[in-house]
């Protein structure tokens, strides 16, 4: 059971129990939780003076910096849903997603405002706009990320720092939110197309941040690293929320950058982080990684993406640190599926797929035939999932929402299956099944085979269009730090190792595989690419 209703009932004991302790850095710029409560109260002031109001959307576009912290605890102070909006996106995506949302207010970086946000907003009319500076609250130059931001305050917008400070000592007024209450929109990545937003409520959030920091208790003290960025549903609740559960410190580092990760890291000595597959895989790829950049850490989670078995192992033998997976949806806010501590996750003989866990605490998974009935052990089908941290619904999708969310039991469109001890394996996605002369091929098991050849850092599997086979298997790859191989030779690889409808017909060798902005690689795009007939 959670121990608190709100977000705000976690900030205002955390508050308590931790005034002087450090809540966030960010490169040597640091902020207490004392600091961050006032802050994020000033803010929510004039938030309030300028009429927002309970249940009102207030969107956030900043990348990993303090300024995030303190909008969405001022949006929630506020009585506002915070909606994170990736700042990668461009006015194409932040028109769909605004207007579907429908803020009062926006808060973003100033270049952002001078870049996107601004004509977004206008369009919109929307009328609150609060811009902060990426170089305020951080005190070094660091040239490789602040280059370009430079201070550009906008006519019209409020400064964010300023106008938290001019209500220094003030109390936002009282708002009561409860745990059926929203607190986060988020709209799912989008790595399969149209983005529906996921109403979080505070109950959502406040479950799985207080189930993230019971198993940071349980393993050694010590601070985050936040490796996911903050305005996906990983980084605001198993690094931001479970951070401020937990009252342990966030290191935030602007956004994924290899070797700024590996200084920072260095630096303020984080014991835990999460983060997708890929940020490991860049991580182990970047020249200079040794096991003393990791020393500190005590538990390293992947979530969010497929984790393949050859990755952990490389991890564990260059750095001595395990990977433990994690599965779950922007859906279940963030964590469904963990690896108990003291356990490793187990590989499947067949495919060579490694487990992503466990169900948590009160998630309840059951794998489902076409019918909708419940399929013994063994059995591969849809990964359906129920319990504390599934949304209630989609925003303003009643359809999407009857068709994906039912009775509390969420949809998740992925294939997968549980074994005979009740560990559970993701096969893949539904729709990213390849159809080839009629057999099934399930993109994830040729990757997994290409993860284990030393020269790949990273590898997508896709179908493509094919005269004879009505689709072929197609593999794109990129090669680690210093390797070298032939598209031939990976087929070869491959070939010895599984079915002969399986092994991809084609490879073609490229520097970066495309990736959404927190990780995931593309394999829609790399669809889309390829011509038919090829
Ligand atoms: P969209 O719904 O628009 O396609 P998205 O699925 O990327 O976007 P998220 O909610 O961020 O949005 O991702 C959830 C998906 O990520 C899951 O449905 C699953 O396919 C995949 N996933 C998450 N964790 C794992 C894991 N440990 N192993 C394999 N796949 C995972």
């Amino acid at each position: 059971e959670p121990e608190h209703a709100t977000m705000l009932d976690v900030l205002a004991d955390t508050v308590r129990a931790h005034p002087d302790d450090v809540a966030l850095t960010y490169f040597d710029g640091r902020l207490t939780f004392t600091e961050l409560d006032d802050l994020s109260d000033g803010l929510a002031c004039h938030l309030a003076e300028r009429g927002v109001a309970q249940g009102d959307r207030v969107a956030v576009y900043l990348q990993n910096v303090p300024q995030f912290a303190i909008a969405v605890l001022a949006g929630w102070k506020a009585g506002a849903i915070v909606v994170p909006l990736n700042p990668m996106y461009r006015t194409h995506e932040l028109t769909r997603i605004l207007g579907d949302a429908g803020p009062t207010a926006v808060i973003s970086s100033e270049r952002g405002w001078h870049d996107v946000v601004s004509g977004v907003a206008t369009a919109l009319g929307i009328d609150i706009a609060v811009t902060t500076s990426e170089l305020d609250l951080q005190t070094r130059d660091d040239q490789r990320l602040f280059a370009r931001a430079e201070r550009r305050p906008a006519a019209g917008c409020t400064d964010l720092l300023a106008a938290a400070r001019a209500h220094a000592g003030q109390r936002p007024p009282a708002v009561s939110p409860s745990a059926s209450d929203i607190a986060l929109l988020v709209y799912t990545s989008g790595t399969s197309g149209v983005p529906k937003g996921a109403t979080n409520t505070h109950g959502n959030v406040v479950f799985n941040a207080e189930g993230t920091a019971l198993r940071l208790d349980e393993e050694t003290p010590g601070g985050i690293f936040a490796l996911a960025p903050l305005f996906h549903i990983t980084g605001l609740v198993v690094q931001f929320a479970a951070a401020l559960a937990a009252g342990r410190q966030l290191d935030l580092a602007y956004r994924f950058e290899p070797g700024v990760v590996l200084d920072a890291l260095a630096e303020h000595g984080a014991a835990f982080m999460v983060g997708p597959s890929t940020a490991y895989m860049a991580l182990m790829n970047h020249p200079e990684v040794s096991a003393e950049h990791f020393a500190s850490l005590k538990m390293v989670h992947s979530g969010g993406a497929p984790l393949p078995s050859a990755v952990v192992e490389a991890f564990r033998k260059r750095f001595g640190l395990y990977i433990r997976n994690g599965y779950g949806l922007t859906e279940t806010t963030a964590t469904a599926t963990s690896v108990p501590l003291g356990l490793e996750a187990p590989v499947d003989a067949a495919s060579g797929t490694l487990a992503v866990g466990i169900p948590t605490y009160n998630a309840v998974l059951r794998v489902i035939d076409e019918d909708g009935s419940d399929l013994p052990a063994g059995d591969v089908g849809e990964i359906v999932i129920e319990g504390p941290m599934v949304v209630p619904a989609y925003w303003n999708k009643p359809e999407e929402t009857a068709a994906g969310i039912r009775d509390g039991r969420l949809r998740t469109g992925d294939v997968g299956f549980m074994d005979e001890h009740g560990w559970f394996y993701v096969v893949d996605r539904k729709k990213d099944m390849i159809n080839a002369s009629g057999f099934k091929v399930w993109p994830r098991e040729i990757e997994d085979v290409l993860y284990g050849h030393p020269a790949v850092r990273e590898a997508a599997v896709v179908g493509v269009p094919d005269d004879y086979r009505g689709e072929t298997v197609k593999a794109f790859i990129s090669l680690a730090h210093g390797s070298t191989v032939t598209g031939e030779e990976l087929v070869e690889h491959c070939k010895r190792q599984l079915a002969a409808y399986k092994y991809p017909r084609s490879v073609e060798i490229i520097d970066e595989l495309p990736k959404t902005a927190t990780g995931k690689i593309l394999r829609r795009q790399l669809r889309d690419t390829t011509p038919a007939g090829e």
